[in-house]
Formats: C-alpha cells, structure tokens, sequence
C-alpha cells in the first residue's frame, strides 16, 4: 500500500501515432514499413515510423533520403495533420472519462492524474488496461500506458509498456529498475549530458542518484538538483490540468455504419442522432459550441471534415443539427458510399466562465430550460428515451475494417486520405 500523499500519475503514449493512424484507415498499409514524411523526396524529414520501418533502423527526426536507404520499399505518406489532432482530441476526451486531470504533453502523450480515481475504478491496472481498452474500441488504434509516482517515471513506465501494454513503477520495483538504467533513458537527459554523466563516471540511474549534489550542482547548475532527484526516481511536478481541466476542448461523436450507403435521407438521421448525442454531453458540461464541424469517411477511406465557426454559442439540438445539414449537404459522395459519419463542437463556451458571462436573449433561455427539461429525463431513463426532432436512432454498430487491401500503382508517397478545406462561412 502506498503512502497516502503519494500521487499516481499515467502517461499515455500512443504508439507510432501517425503511422498507426494511417494504417488504421488503409488496410494496404498494415505490416508494412510506413513512414510519415513530408512530400519533399530529398529535404522532407520522418515525423514518424510505424514499428515495421524500425526494425529496418528507420527513426523519427531522419531525413527522408536517409530513410529511403534503410527501407527503399517503405511507404512514405504525407501525412494529414488534421487527420492527428482530430484523433487527439477524442483521445483528451476518454482521458477525461477516467480523471478530470488530463494535461496534453504533445499531440500523442497525456499526463493524467489518477490519484484520486483508484477507489472508484478499483486499481491503476484497471485503469491503465482501461484506458487503453477504450481507446482501442473508439479509434482502433494502439497506446501504450506507463503507471508511476510522479512523471518523470509514469514516462519511463510508459517505454517499458510498448507496444501497445501498460506498465506500473511503484516504491516495490522503482529501486531495482533505476539500478540499472541508462542515464539516458531518463525524461530530460540527452546525449551531451549523457556524455558530460559518463565521464564522471556514471552511467546508471542509480549511481546518479547517489552522485554528491554538490557536484552535481557545481557541474549542471541548476538542473543539478533536478538529476539528482531523478536519479533516485523523484520529481515532484503536477499534472497541470489547463484551468479547462474539467472542460473538454471539444465534444463530438461518430459511428461506422454496419453497411455503407449513399442514401441523404438515411445519413441525415444518423447525423441527428449523433448532434442529440453531442449535444447532451454538451450541456452536461455546461457548454455551447461555437465551432461545429462534420467528418464523413468514403468507403474508398477519403475522409471529409467540414467545420465552420458561428459567432453566436450553440447548445440547442435543432440549431447544431441546422448547421449540421449545411455542411452535409455540401458533401460530394463522387462515386463513394459513407462508411462513417461524425459531428463535433470545439471552440466551447462555458457558462460558468465569468469571463463568458453574459446575458442571454430570452429566447435562449426558453430554449434552455426546455432541454434540460429533457435531459432531466435523460439522467434518468437513459439517453434513448427522448430526443430533439426525427431521430428514431438508426440501426448501426462498429465493426472492424474488412476490406481488400487497395491496390496503388505507386507505393513512394501515397497521399492515403485527402481532406478537403473547410468550408470557411462567407462574411
Ligand atoms: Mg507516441
């Protein structure tokens, strides 16, 4: 049992993100060595390689034209950032499902503070094994979970976790690991201070830790304190949830249908009953949207997302779901069927804001009380019982990506989806 002060942090990592991302939406490129680069052959640089291309010796931060020695077969993809932040933030929000303290590290790593959600979940196991259960369900793509005290371990917990694991560091086996670990492996310690370590000789974690400070000091500065505290696993640094902490960024909400179609009429009741989703959740937050946005993916994996930004705050079903329609209706389907749709609200506005406090027209506050009239019902009947306009939920569920893989006639730089602009509302 640990000490009751003690903190329990997670870091989510997600593993080969882009890479992981693009094989997900192409099944051409699972197993193979795919690298995320730029569309310049000789000046681009790999943001990211799938595990395939490093066991070839591929690594992010390489140039291309290196690359392409190491893996001359390799499929290097431009990559689709939009694409990354969208799945970024469906990520945020599972994390938020688990703790109200999630702090985005980077696009793929978030730091969560757990603490205090062990009694309700029951253990950091079921909480690691949870979250990335969850993500696996939702967006079908691999993550890794590191366990641990405080940061600087829960981000070496996480290494040790991947692929596609998690791993726990507690005061049982914190000792032993840091032992025998390289400098290096340390969040924080690079190659030069690496070398700088190893020419006082020491190499390991734990001969740092056991480094005089004064030394230390004398050497680094001021991060002499900081290696000292990490050799011995120790850094006492918070999670630092955004004041937003509690407050998703965004709320949004897709399903896969069960059998891809064409047909408006249907797609239109789909999308309603995901803007009555998100809408819920919206509220629940005590949020209005000032951004709504749409994603269709094609049956050939071209992904659509359409946004735009009004300058009013939407919280009503039957507003969003009007705005919903203008982007949809802009949708070209070519010759594809739809194979999933989403809707999403970013650019949130919180009531209880005071920096967002205004007063509302009347007519909003009408419209409020009668949905949260209806959630009321909701809270307590389950979210099926009633929703806002035509929406007799549609018959659809998630089932996993079963088709042949697309042939290209070229596997060098292969723009996987194309996303079209976003629609920008005319001033
Ligand atoms: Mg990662």
């Amino acid at each position: 049992m640990s000490a009751s002060n003690e903190k329990i942090i997670a870091l989510i990592d997600m593993d080969a993100f882009f890479a992981s991302v693009e094989q997900r939406d192409n099944p051409a490129l699972r197993g193979k060595p795919v690298l995320i680069a730029g569309t310049d052959a000789q000046k681009g640089v790999v943001t990211t390689c799938s595990y395939e291309a490093r066991k070839m010796g591929c690594h992010s931060g390489m140039s291309v034209f290196e690359a392409r020695q190491l893996c001359p077969d390799g499929y290097y993809v431009a990559g689709n950032h939009n694409k990354y932040v969208y799945a970024s933030m469906r990520i945020i929000e599972i994390c938020h499902s688990f703790t109200p303290v999630v702090e985005p590290f980077s696009v793929d790593e978030m730091f969560l503070d757990i603490t205090g959600s062990i009694r309700y979940f029951g253990s950091k196991e079921t909480i690691a094994e949870g979250i990335r259960q969850e993500i696996k369900k939702k967006l079908n793509l691999p993550s890794s979970v590191g366990v641990a005290p405080n940061k600087v371990l829960a981000k070496l917990a996480s290494k040790f976790a991947k692929p596609d694991g998690f791993f726990i560091i507690d005061n049982d086996n914190k000792a032993e690991i840091l032992e025998e670990l390289e400098v290096d492996k340390l969040f924080g310690i690079g190659h030069r201070t690496k070398d700088k370590l190893n020419k006082m000789g020491v190499y390991t974690a734990g001969q740092l830790g056991r480094f005089p400070l004064e030394i230390l000091r004398r050497k680094f500065g001021v991060i002499g304190d900081y290696l000292s505290a990490i050799g011995r696993g120790e850094y006492d640094s918070d999670v630092i949830a955004l004041n937003e902490a509690q407050r998703p960024k965004s709320v949004s909400n897709e399903t896969t249908l069960y059998n891809p179609t064409r047909n408006r009429e249907y797609l239109r009741k789909v999308l309603l009953s995901l803007v009555n989703k998100v809408c819920y959740r919206l509220r629940k937050h005590e949020a209005k949207a000032r951004t709504i946005g749409i994603v269709i993916r094609m049956d050939s994996f071209m992904t659509h997302s359409y946004h735009y930004t009004v300058d009013r705050d939407l919280f009503y079903d039957a507003e969003i779901y009007q705005e919903v329609l203008k982007l949809f209706d802009k949708v070209d389907f070519g010759l594809n069927s739809v194979r999933l749709v989403g809707v999403y609200t970013a650019n949130l506005v919180y009531e209880r804001d005071p920096l967002q406090l205004r007063i509302f027209p009347l007519y909003d506050e009408r419209k409020l009380s009668i949905v949260k009239a209806v959630d009321s019902l909701k809270n307590k009947y389950g979210t099926a019982i009633i929703n806002i306009g035509d929406s007799r939920t549609p018959n659809y569920e998630f089932r996993p990506e079963s088709r042949p893989p697309l042939s290209f006639g070229m596997k060098s730089f292969i723009q996987v989806e194309l996303e079209t602009r976003p629609l920008k509302r005319k001033p």
